[in-house]
């Protein structure tokens, strides 16, 4: 049997050694959900609404030694994980308060003895493979709406978030889920061919583009419904009448929270010429001002990388941004080891011609790039093949609408970065990805919608 063994990226210690799936178990797990599902959609609403609320509460009681596991597998400052399972809280309120309105069966034509009617079932068995960098957020965007609709899901951790996705299997179970309606996986990406070879009814992917490539061309021929939620090289625009300083603190959080390793992270910066000098200066200052070390910490701020192969692709950005003249202001190279650890560093001066504006970095490294004015940041900030968020900083709201009504991006920041709401459909144009999770689109995604075209028989009396 072959197994998954887990680092902590922090030291580069073994922490664990798992028995990892195969082809056959996969298939026999497969098999066991489809068989469960039918049962466990035909549940009432309320039973399967207790059981995440149950779910919920064991994330509440046991929040302290989950966030401990997500830092030592993933090397996300203590802080982060403590801040990522309290942010779960209100995403399992959203879902399990909206399931019932989004899913209730809709009469839209009644007369004459004639009804049409809305119904919406479950999609069935759905498979989950997931991504590392907040495992119980894109998970769980994923497993609490599919499960409320009446789904079984087929669930497969990133092989770096393992640990986090056997203790949400573990705390879903204990909540009623039964066992073969939630099914996790463990194993890296074989694993996850092997998932997408079995009958699915949806497939539901957060990952890198090269992967979710992959993934739509293994399913693309089945017609299984495909939702991919992809990287981004998100753009920040700071506009003249902005303020450098409060602008440059908000940014370099957005840029280097979770070590710069979030899908929404601020990716390239473009600010007007007229403050440009102003905001670099209070940005450098901030993000000297970052406490790097320990995740377990509680005054980290930056921790190891979570990945070792992420320290090859800054190393190649830094490099060739150096080549082609950027300014270099801070970090710019790797950190003494044990571990995976990267210096914050800061470009300015960077073009379009550098990898660093281009290319997701997916780590604590920005680049910082002069604008001359509006016309020039839309231009620049749609350049890019991704289109997951997008935002701008200044006082006018007019100013913020005239220019982010124009750029290409699933969600849009006035004045704010890096952040996701329940409330808000989460999605990519472009190369970020296909589908919506979150909001009420984010659990409809979960079920069909069927038509019942009712005719009364005709009255006989
Ligand atoms: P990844 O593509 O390396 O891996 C994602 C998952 O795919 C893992 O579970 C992996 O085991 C699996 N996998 C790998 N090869 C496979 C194959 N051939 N068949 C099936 N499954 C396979 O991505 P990652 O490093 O885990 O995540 C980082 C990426 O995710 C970044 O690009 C980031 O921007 C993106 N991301 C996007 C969002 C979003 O909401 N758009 C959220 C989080 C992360």
């Amino acid at each position: 049997m072959s197994t998954l063994r887990i680092l902590n990226p922090a030291n580069g210690e073994a922490i664990a050694e798992l028995a990892a799936d195969d082809q056959a178990s996969v298939a026999i797990k497969a098999a066991a959900a489809r068989a469960a599902q039918p049962a466990w959609a035909a549940r009432p609403l309320d039973e399967r609404k207790a059981c995440l609320d149950r779910f919920r509460d064991g994330v509440v009681r046991e929040l302290e030694q989950l966030a401990v596991t997500l830092t030592r597998e993933t090397g996300k400052p203590i802080r982060m994980s403590r801040n990522e399972l309290n942010g779960l809280l209100a995403r399992i309120d959203f879902f399990v308060g909206m399931a019932a309105p989004v899913t209730a069966s809709e009469t839209v034509l009644d007369e004459g003895g004639m009804q049409e009617r809305i119904e919406h079932v479950p999609l069935g068995v759905v498979g989950n493979i997931s991504a590392w960098n907040y495992p119980w957020f894109v998970g769980c965007n994923v497993i609490v709406p599919a499960l409320l609709t009446g789904n079984a899901v087929l669930y497969k951790p990133s092989e770096y978030a393992t640990l986090t996705g056997r203790e949400i299997a573990r705390l879903l179970h204990h909540a009623g889920v039964p066992r073969d309606v939630f099914v996790p996986l463990v194993g890296a990406g074989p694993v996850g061919a092997a998932l997408l070879a079995q009958k699915i009814d949806g497939l539901f992917f957060t990952g890198s583009h090269a992967t979710g490539l992959r993934i739509a061309q293994a399913v693309g021929s089945r017609f299984v419904k495909l939702q991919l939620e992809l990287g981004g090289k998100d753009p920040t625009y700071v506009c003249d009448d902005a303020d450098p300083q409060s602008a440059a603190q908000s940014l370099a959080d957005g840029a280097m929270y979770n070590t710069g390793q979030s899908c929404c992270s601020v990716e390239r910066i473009y600010v007007h010429e007229k403050i440009h000098d102003a905001f670099l200066a209070a940005f450098v200052e901030t993000v000297k001002g970052f406490a790097v070390g320990d995740p377990m910490r509680e005054d980290t701020y930056i921790g190891p990388l979570t990945r070792a192969a992420q320290l090859d692709v800054l190393d190649a950005q830094v490099a060739d941004a150096k080549a082609q003249g950027a300014t270099l202001h801070t970090g710019g190279h790797r950190l003494p080891g044990p571990g995976n650890w990267y210096a914050p560093t800061v470009f300015s001066n960077a073009h379009h011609g550098m990898a660093l504006m281009k290319e997701e970095s997916f780590g604590p490294i920005i680049g910082i790039q002069k604008v001359a004015g509006d016309e020039e940041a839309v231009r620049l900030m749609n350049d890019t093949r991704y289109g997951l968020t997008a935002g701008v900083y200044t006082p006018s709201g007019e100013r913020a609408q005239a220019v982010l009504s124009r750029v290409q991006a699933g969600s849009l920041y006035w004045n704010c970065c890096d952040r996701v709401s329940p409330r808000l459909p989460w999605s990519g144009f472009g190369d970020s990805g296909i589908g919506v999770t979150l909001s009420t689109y984010g659990i409809e995604t979960f079920t069909r919608p069927r038509a019942w075209h009712l005719k009364s028989p005709p009255d006989r009396a």
